[in-house]
């Protein structure tokens, strides 16, 4: 199969240049398109058949359930079996946005698409191209991130190709995109909300809007825990490098030295090494590869080129990579917990 790139200008959306897309979805097929969060692979997510070729592309493991994407609100009164007062005050406040709802689904959404569970993930993107995708298809649209499982999820056209060309029939080509993590996912079936992954919208954004207490799933944070994460995604090894991964984490000045000493150990050895840098410390390594994911205090710069650089790292050869550490005050749960799985929660403290 041949892989059509088509770039649509998201200022501008032209809708003949959305016609192929939108009729390849509404047929069926396989189309990848930007959101604000990451590029997602879609699908029509009522067609059984149709969500199942999202996990073929991808090699995704069948119980790793789909996102369902929509463009209104009673897109999700249509494929829920009840409608909890929360999701009415999150959407208002949050949607479109990077906030997918986890609620009880209704017999029109298949098993395919929730990897055979009774509950169901919902969004509304923040994306016009998305949106539009939705609208001109006439479908609601499960698409989970469009990279190879267990890659990074990609955050530009480029990445998708790389990735699935040959797979799927399109790409629409947005531009990178805005935030650069996945959404946050909250769990609304229980009688305490629960964050099963963290993101852009943070726990204390999510308590304020609802004035109640939010949870965060226990077995995202540790590493050693011995809870079973709710999430079936995460439990997988995902965003990794093809090059070992190790953080170095203390006071900037130590984690420099750090860095660079154990750089020095490995080129003596006559391996190629990588480091993920800030803006503020690029000019202080000494190794084969340094990138910067930003300035220090630019949460969201960290968040949107973080996938990017572990994808830049597996075309640059390196065998080790070194990064900094960013537990940022506001995002910095999301940001770590993607570099923690990144480097298989291998962490160094100086
Ligand atoms: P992705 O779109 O690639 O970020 O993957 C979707 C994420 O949402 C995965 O981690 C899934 O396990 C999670 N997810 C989707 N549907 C559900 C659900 N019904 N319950 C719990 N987690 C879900
Ligand atoms: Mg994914």
């Amino acid at each position: 199969m041949q892989t059509k790139v088509v770039k649509i200008d998201a200022e501008q959306i032209d809708t003949d240049k959305m016609e192929d897309a939108a009729r390849i979805i509404a047929d069926g097929g396989l189309v990848a398109f930007p959101t604000e969060t990451v590029y997602g692979l879609g699908a029509d997510a009522l067609h059984s058949e149709a969500s199942k070729k999202i996990y073929a592309a991808k090699g995704r493991p069948s119980d790793n359930p789909l996102i369902v994407h929509i463009s209104k609100f009673e897109d999700l009164e249509s494929i829920a079996k009840e409608v909890p007062e929360q999701a009415r005050k999150l959407s208002d406040a949050f949607w479109p946005g990077p906030l997918t709802m986890i609620v009880w689904k209704n017999e029109k959404v298949p098993y395919e698409t929730t990897g055979g569970m009774d509950t169901v993930a919902i969004r509304m993107p923040n994306h016009p191209i998305a949106l539009r995708l939705i609208e001109q298809s006439g479908c609601l649209i499960a698409a989970p991130s469009a990279n190879t499982s267990g890659k990074p999820s990609p955050t530009e056209a480029q990445h998708v190709k790389g990735d699935l060309d040959g797979k799927i029939p399109m790409i629409l080509d947005g531009g990178p995109v805005g935030i650069g993590i996945e959404s946050t996912i909250i769990d609304l079936t229980e009688d305490t909300p629960m964050i099963l992954r963290p993101g852009y919208i943070t726990k204390e954004m999510l308590e304020e809007v609802l004035g109640e207490e939010v949870k965060v799933d226990p077995g995202i944070i540790a590493s050693d825990s011995l809870k079973k994460p709710k999430a079936p995604g995460m439990k997988y090894k995902h965003y990794a490098p093809k090059a070992d991964l190790v953080l170095v984490d203390g006071a900037s000045e130590a984690v420099t030295a750090k860095i660079n000493e154990l750089v020095k150990e490995k080129q003596s050895q006559g391996l190629k090494v990588g480091v993920i840098a800030t803006d503020e410390t690029k000019a202080s390594y000494e190794a084969d590869v340094v990138f910067s994911i930003g300035a220090r205090a630019d949460e969201d710069a960290i968040a949107k080129h973080l996938y990017k650089i572990l994808r830049e790292f597996d075309d640059s050869g390196v065998d080790a990579i070194y990064s900094e550490s960013f537990a940022t005050p506001r995002i910095g749960q999301a940001i770590m917990n993607r570099l923690l799985k990144a480097a298989g929660h291998q962490v160094l403290t100086v």
